[in-house]
């Protein structure tokens, strides 16, 4: 078979402490669901003159592909603040695949069996939540945001149980690596100075090749994860998207958006909108993201304190320094991203007073988040939401501003054409196709990863997509992908 794999394994080599090996278990009757010719093809991967059967084999682990290495990862990491030492406890790292030599990826597969990891669940993924995965991560990749990628769901044939009987599935996750703030921790936890070493230059060969030679590279990264996760979390500000599930094991150091689980697209603005079920106090709400993510770079920085300085006095205060750079940073980066999303050149002194207003003019009249910048771009949107005086005076205000610094209406319009979606995975629209694939009827879902390819083009007919679902008396709720 020529696939184009071309597998080299450097994780796997990493000490016995990061790692377990084991293999997929295999599973009774895989049947493809998906497969993301696109990608496939970014990867170099052609799958073209394998039959469909064959390519279930490949994507349910039955068959391995030659050179591959199968490891479950350790990691651990604070769930919604409590510390537990977790990893692979469902998913199978492949090894990776290098398209050249200077792009490697992780190909993982999750939902593939029990790992020593697993404590006590049984190792399975369900339909619905692999193929909510692949549809959210690749509307993410679509709307320039960093993020793992989907390349493949197989159904197992087999049921998982859950509060009902589903049926069960396997994503073949794509990732720059699956390293996460909480193998820190893990590592750190075992207190092993050598191996958290190890880790350190593992991850900076891998991400951060530029700070190989530097004089504090436990340093020097975490400052460059800081940075990462400054401009990720600007995005999701920017889409309107919620992660749901912040833990440190969720967040990877590439500054890729990683597991989704509870996420989900926030309609009309609020932001203290939580879709998860069991996010009960909203401490992963939409606006405490930035917030969170400086929390758990607090904890990343927390695990290389031994390697910052030998006196850990002055190795806490300079890593503090770093973690206290993120809000001003942040903060820095979203306001242009704002400006961006109004179309607005150059800085002007009221700004952050004309964005501040819209935003609260949007929370108080619960306007649609995507809507109100697709309205300012002159996309027709119904909603006599702004016909409102306060909106046409806001309105006005932005007209003037947007004049300054040689600015005019073309070059405004395309700059927010490049920012601002014109279609999100609608909530509504996301069940509805998740559903009707779990009746095997995938048209629905079909249709919508082909209008999210293209999120800022108005080319195709998306109104079926554009607007969110009719008010309703029960609230939207995400539940964890177990
Ligand atoms: P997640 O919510 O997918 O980020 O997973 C959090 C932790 O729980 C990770 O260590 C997972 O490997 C583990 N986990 C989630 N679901 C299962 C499952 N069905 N079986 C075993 N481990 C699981
Ligand atoms: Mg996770």
């Amino acid at each position: 078979m020529t696939i184009g794999w071309h597998f080299d394994n450097t994780y796997s080599k990493l000490p016995n402490t990061f790692k377990e090996e084991i293999k997929p278990t295999p599973v009774h009757n895989p049947e493809l669901v998906i497969l993301n010719e696109e990608l496939a093809k970014d990867l170099n991967l052609n799958f073209s003159n394998i039959n469909k059967k064959q390519q279930a084999e490949i994507f349910s682990g039955n068959l391995l592909p030659k050179n591959t290495n199968t490891i479950a990862q350790a990691y651990a990491g604070h769930q919604f603040g409590h510390f537990t030492m977790l990893g692979d406890g469902r998913a199978v790292l492949l090894g990776e695949h290098l398209i050249n030599e200077n792009n490697r990826f992780d190909i993982q597969f999750k939902g593939s069996g029990k790992t020593s990891f697993s404590r006590g669940g049984d190792g399975r993924a369900a339909l619905g939540p692999m193929l909510r995965e692949y549809i959210i991560s690749e509307a993410l990749y679509s709307l320039n945001i960093q993020t793992t990628r989907s390349l493949a769901v197989v159904k197992t044939g087999e049921k998982v149980v859950r509060e009902n009987l589903l049926q069960g599935a396997i994503l073949t996750r794509v990732a720059s690596s699956h390293i996460r703030v909480g193998t820190f921790q893990y590592i750190a936890a075992k207190q092993n100075i050598k191996d958290l070493k190890i880790l350190v230059d593992y991850s900076v060969d891998r991400h951060f090749p530029e700070i190989k030679f530097s004089e504090n590279k436990a340093l020097d990264l975490l400052n460059l994860v800081m940075l990462k996760q400054c401009d990720l979390i600007v995005d999701w500000m920017r889409v309107g998207f919620i992660h749901g599930v912040m833990n440190t094991d969720n967040m990877a150091i590439s500054g890729e958006t990683i597991d989704y689980g509870p996420c989900a697209f926030m309609d009309h603005y609020d932001p203290k909108t939580v879709f998860s079920s069991i996010d009960k106090f909203g401490r992963y709400a939409y606006s405490n993201q930035p917030p969170i993510a400086k929390w758990n770079l607090a904890r990343l920085a927390e695990c290389l304190i031994p390697l910052i300085d030998t006196n850990e006095d002055k190795s806490i205060k300079i890593a503090s320094e770093i973690i206290n750079n993120f809000q001003k940073i942040y903060e820095l980066k979203w306001l242009n991203m704002m400006r961006n999303k109004l179309g607005l050149f150059g800085e002007n002194k009221n700004d952050l007073n004309l964005i501040k207003n819209l935003l609260n003019w949007m929370k108080k009249n619960k306007a649609d988040y995507t809507n109100t910048f697709c309205y300012l771009m002159g996309i027709n949107i119904k909603d006599k939401i702004f016909y409102d005086k306060s909106f046409t005076d806001w309105v006005s205000e932005w007209k003037l501003r947007s004049t300054l610094n040689n600015s005019n209406k073309e070059k405004q319009i395309k700059l927010m054409m490049k920012v601002n979606p014109v279609v999100i995975p609608r909530n509504h629209k996301v069940e509805e196709a998740l559903s009707e694939a779990n009746n095997n009827n995938f048209d629905l879902m079909t249709k919508l990863l082909f209008i999210l390819k293209n999120p800022y083009s108005t080319k195709n007919d998306i109104s079926e997509f554009q607007y969110p679902a009719p008010f309703s008396k029960n609230k939207y709720q995400t539940f964890c992908g177990t």
